[in-house]
């Protein structure tokens, strides 16, 4: 031992903490507390095992058993959850813009994911969807796709948490010429990927109440029962759906997924945009998860969301990015400021939204979106370790008057410096610790050179 070891690393060493991060301003994300300063977190095989204020002389760490991340000037808490999106998306960044939805997706996005979609591209565009979350702070997602085998395998690769769900369309879909196999080949997914991995839970993605039959919804929902796992929906993204799902069923969306017996507490229904007063007391009386995806609804010119409303009932709300086609990217620090701001507009109300609501919405509210707000979602001893540093030496994150505040409307994705899942480090002052950055992105823009329509 010598002299300018600090006291935590003999604490961390005691507690056998593998992990120690070091005296930054934490926002736990519990029910009333305050923001914590300087203060440490001890990790323990994958778990948080102490939060307590840094008892340190400020030395330089010398033993190598306890990794130290270094929180000085820079906000702790816990690891943002993306609720909504196809990570493999990111192959088709900027390559339909500035359309309205149908068009969007029958002449651009099906036809090309037709053709350019196969489990080599899958897994490629969801590594870099990995990439994408871990450099802005994501800690775990919620994927519905195809081939969703290969975005399993990148995820897996990556250390990142989720819930990856094979996607379920009444069409010819990538990897599922003949739609009559859509639900075989859902229930093999499961199968297949079911306790795999402690950070992996397979699911099952049907497109949407228009794209999939009562058929096709009613087996779906029989395979996520026998399984005991969620299901997930687009729910009344547009008003044109609405109005097309009420022509053919009599019925609004909400109404009609309910006589299929969708509505539960493990339908996650994204976009959520056009609900009457029915509809919403009818998914909180059945403790449906509603995810928010303001910046596709706004890129498609979908709407807003009667979110604000929503939350006040007591619905929980997790947010999410949506794929990279109608966003353009999966920053949930961005999507965190565009949620606060747009539901300022759309209510006429400045205080609508406020940015310690919509922080739940991106951590502890997302986790119960999955299930997991016992797991993940706030700092706590007992919890996962899912944590992101947040480093406030930048101009633009400069003075904090409330931590709160600056993570809501200043801070990006950039802007985080080190990234933990279940105790693992993904991402030490912005290095990369699981994944080849270069190698990925070299990748993606070859194949993007042959995505042509
Ligand atoms: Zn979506």
């Amino acid at each position: 031992m010598t002299a300018n070891q600090s006291r935590q690393e003999l604490q961390a060493r005691e507690m056998d903490a593998d992990i120690v991060i070091e005296g930054g301003t934490a926002i736990t994300m519990v029910d009333g507390q305050e923001p914590l300063p300087d203060t440490s977190i001890f990790i323990t095989d994958g778990k948080i095992t102490d939060i307590r204020k840094t008892d340190y002389q400020g030395n330089q760490v010398l033993d190598s058993r306890v990794e130290i991340i270094d929180a000085k000037e820079a906000i702790i808490m816990p690891g943002l959850i993306n609720a909504h999106t196809h990570g493999a998306m990111t192959l088709f960044r900027g390559f339909a813009d500035d359309l309205p939805l149908k068009q969007w997706l029958f002449d651009k996005i099906f036809p090309a994911e037709a053709r350019f979609l196969n489990p080599d591209t899958v897994y490629w565009g969801s590594l870099l969807g990995c990439l994408e979350m871990i450099a802005s702070g994501t800690t775990c997602c919620v994927d519905g796709y195809f081939f969703q085998g290969d975005t399993v395998r990148a995820v897996h690769e990556s250390g990142l948490r989720g819930l990856i769900a094979q996607g379920v369309i009444d069409f010819p879909a990538p990897g599922i010429t003949d739609p009559k196999e859509n639900i075989r080949v859902a229930r093999e997914f499961i199968e297949r990927w079911l306790g795999y991995s402690d950070l992996i839970t397979p699911g099952i993605f049907c497109h949407s109440p228009l794209t999939c039959s009562d058929r096709t919804l009613k087996a779906a929902k029989k395979i996520s029962q026998s399984f005991d796992l969620p299901l997930q929906i687009h729910l009344s993204e547009t008003r044109e759906e609405v109005d097309e799902v009420m022509n053919k069923t009599g019925k609004r969306p909400v109404h009609y997924l309910d006589e299929l017996g969708l509505v539960d507490e493990t339908l996650i229904a994204s976009h959520a945009v056009y609900l009457d007063d029915n509809e919403m007391e009818c998914l909180r009386k059945n403790s449906v998860k509603v995810v928010h995806v303001p910046e596709s609804n706004m890129k498609l010119c979908s709407g807003a969301g009667r979110i604000s409303d929503m939350v006040k009932m007591g619905l929980t709300v997790g947010l999410g990015t949506d794929g990279c086609s109608s966003n353009n990217n999966m920053d949930l620090f961005c999507e965190m400021d565009t949620a606060a701001k747009l539901s300022k507009v759309f209510d006429n109300d400045p205080t609508s939204l406020d940015a310690r609501t919509v922080l739940k919405m991106a951590t502890i509210w997302g986790a119960a979106v999955l299930g997991l707000e016992n797991e993940i979602g706030t700092l706590e001893k007992g919890k996962k370790a899912d944590i992101i540093v947040l480093d406030l030496h930048n101009p633009h994150l400069c003075p904090v008057y409330d931590p709160v505040s600056v993570i809501v409307y200043s801070a990006n994705g950039s802007d985080v410096k080190d990234v933990v899942v279940n105790g693992k480090v993904l991402m030490k002052n912005r290095k990369f610790t699981t994944l080849n950055s270069n190698e990925i992105m070299e990748k993606v823009n070859n194949i993007s050179k042959n995505i042509k329509l």
